[in-house]
């Protein structure tokens, strides 16, 4: 089956940076930052657009909230309700990209932490769970 795929060109390539950046809080004003603008996760938890979506959709109320209800009660929690968000999907998107990758300066005893980490993970039903749990995504 493989054998018959017809390949062709790679016509795009990059290196993705492995970088994690927050920008708190994520209002200026009546200026608000959402996606990509606020925060970078490494790509290895494929959280980034999640996190756009997110930020949007609780833009999206707060911004209905206010002209809808006068009130301006979501647009002020904004900032603080997709920061709670962010910094877990940062801290596991981090965690998933030193377990996955290898890095220069890491040396042996990073790479015998990693080992031991992925035997964690695959013999313990609980570390699996966490790690399912956050790979899939948390709860809005
Ligand atoms: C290779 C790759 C794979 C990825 N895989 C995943 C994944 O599996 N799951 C996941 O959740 N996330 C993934 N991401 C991350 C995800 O693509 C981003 O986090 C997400 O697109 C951020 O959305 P955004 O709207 O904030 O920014 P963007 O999608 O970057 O949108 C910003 C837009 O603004 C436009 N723009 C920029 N400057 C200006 C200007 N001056 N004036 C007008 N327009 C402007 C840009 O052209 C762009 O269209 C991946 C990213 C990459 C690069």
């Amino acid at each position: 089956m493989a054998a018959s795929v017809v390949t062709g060109p790679s016509v795009e390539k990059s290196i993705a940076p492995l970088r994690s950046f927050v920008t708190e809080p994520m209002r200026f004003g009546r200026l608000f930052l959402a996606g990509d603008a606020a925060h970078i996760v490494p790509p290895t938890g494929a959280k980034g657009l999640n996190l756009a979506a997110s930020d949007v959709g609780y833009l999206a109320s707060g911004l209905t909230e206010h002209y809808q209800a006068r009130s301006d009660a979501g647009l002020d929690a904004y900032s603080e309700r997709c920061l709670a968000r962010i910094w877990k999907a940062e801290r596991f998107s981090w965690w998933f990209t030193s377990l996955m990758h290898r890095f220069p300066d890491g040396g042996d005893f990073a790479l015998k932490m990693q080992h031991a980490e992925l035997h964690y993970l695959t013999d313990s039903a609980p570390a699996a769970t966490a790690l399912a749990e956050n790979y899939v995504g948390l709860p809005l």
